[in-house]
């Protein structure tokens, strides 16, 4: 558990009524909630403090109303939801109205309805803090936006950081800030460009940086490989340059593929081969690494402690380009699962490629976050995580 964040069970709550936001934004459909594990995933934090004896105001949004009230993205539809789980009554009240609820757990409707939530406007941060005593951030998802209910109230009120915080933060601190080394990353996904930052903030602190993926092939062909048909972003073979030699000065390796997978085109999984990657022809594309560059991957894996992975190694979605993604997360799930390496996961494509691979359930850690987990790796304070750091 990260040390610099406040634990609101060292506190005596009692009796309060305590604000906690959470990351609710789950999956609708028909007006239903179709899939619950951010709801499953936050309520720890409730449960603990109904046991504390504390009324329980929750702050959530779901989707983008921009301020207005859009009726199929309210919140009603969670409160059943809630009640099963919790096994008590769950009021929905406005913010302005919560204050008089008497229910033990109160549910405020979606704050995006209120344009003060993402303008962190300083009058709606003070009605969200008039409806409690204590506030309590829990949504390490939405902690890379300042807005009222994860940034604003927080300064308001006496503060504290939920369990799901906690356990996202010190997951992160445990991968990128103070693993235990060697620490490897696995960065894959389609373009470099969306995670140049990612790139250079992970090169000096982990040992090896594993690229994969459409990125590894700017990559290669910044290192004279012929690339044939495969994904590229021409405008970044400096930079691409530039971060392998900042590997170099700082004694870090980046990892490519030694042979890949190859197809004449995205739609011809039938016609896949595999070549050196020294020998990709012209009219073919690379989609995923090849079985020498597995082995190779899991050689490398089985010698470090700290894994931390954001991406697929190629187009796992198209069988037979999962196959380099399956074999090295299965590696890494072998290995946590043995105890022999800690590997935390998260962001974007990541846990529907993990889950595919059958590897996600023996990760050490799996983010529920996307883009605050992206943040984090590249180095930036989190409003959400920072004000609860005063
Ligand atoms: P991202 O959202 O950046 O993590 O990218 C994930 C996407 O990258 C997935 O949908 C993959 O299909 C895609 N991808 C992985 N490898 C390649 C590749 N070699 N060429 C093109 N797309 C790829």
């Amino acid at each position: 558990m990260s040390a610099t964040l406040p634990d609101f069970q060292q506190a005596d709550l009692a009796g309060k009524r305590v604000l906690v936001r959470l990351d609710l934004n789950v999956p609708m459909k028909e007006g239903k909630v179709s899939d619950a594990t951010r709801i499953d995933r936050s309520l720890p934090t409730v449960k603990a403090l109904r046991a504390m004896g504390a009324t329980v105001v929750i702050g959530a949004h779901l989707g983008r109303p921009k301020g207005q009230v859009v009726a199929d993205l309210s919140l009603a539809p969670l409160v059943p939801e809630l009640e099963a789980r919790l096994g008590e009554p769950v009021a929905l009240a406005e913010v302005e109205t919560a204050r008089a609820q008497e229910a033990s757990v109160v549910l405020l409707e979606n704050l995006r309805f209120n344009a003060g939530e993402e303008k962190n406007s300083p009058e709606f941060a003070a009605a969200l803090a008039a409806t409690a005593d204590v506030y309590i951030g829990d949504a390490f998802s939405c902690a890379h936006r300042a807005h009222a209910s994860t940034e604003g109230v927080a300064r308001l009120l006496p503060a504290y950081a939920g369990l799901l915080m906690r356990e996202e933060v010190s997951a992160l601190e445990a991968a990128v800030g103070k693993g235990e080394r060697p620490i490897a990353a696995v960065v894959g996904g389609a373009k470099v460009s969306t995670k140049l930052a990612v790139l250079e903030h992970l090169i000096e602190r982990v040992d090896y940086l594993i690229i994969g993926g459409g990125m590894a092939n700017t990559f290669l062909a910044a290192q004279g490989v012929a690339i044939g048909s495969s994904l590229c972003e021409p405008d970044l073979l400096d930079t691409a340059k530039a971060i392998m030699a900042k590997a170099d000065a700082a004694g870090r390796q980046i990892v490519l593929p030694l042979d890949v997978q190859i197809t004449p085109a995205f739609d011809a999984p039938d016609k896949a081969s595999v070549v050196d990657v020294n020998a990709v022809p012209n009219d073919q594309m690379i989609l995923d690494v090849g079985p020498a560059s597995v082995v190779a991957l899991e050689a490398l894996l089985d010698g470090c402690k700290t894994l931390l992975w954001n991406g697929p190694l190629g187009v796992f979605e198209v069988p037979p380009f999962d196959l380099g993604t399956n074999a090295v997360a299965q590696k890494a799930a072998a290995l946590s699962k043995a105890g022999r390496m800690t590997s935390v996961a998260g962001g974007g494509d990541t846990v529907a490629a993990l889950k595919h691979a059958k590897a996600l359930e023996d990760f050490s850690y799996v983010s529920t976050a996307g883009g605050a987990f992206l943040e984090w790796l590249e180095g930036k304070e989190l409003p959400g995580v920072a004000v609860l750091q005063r």
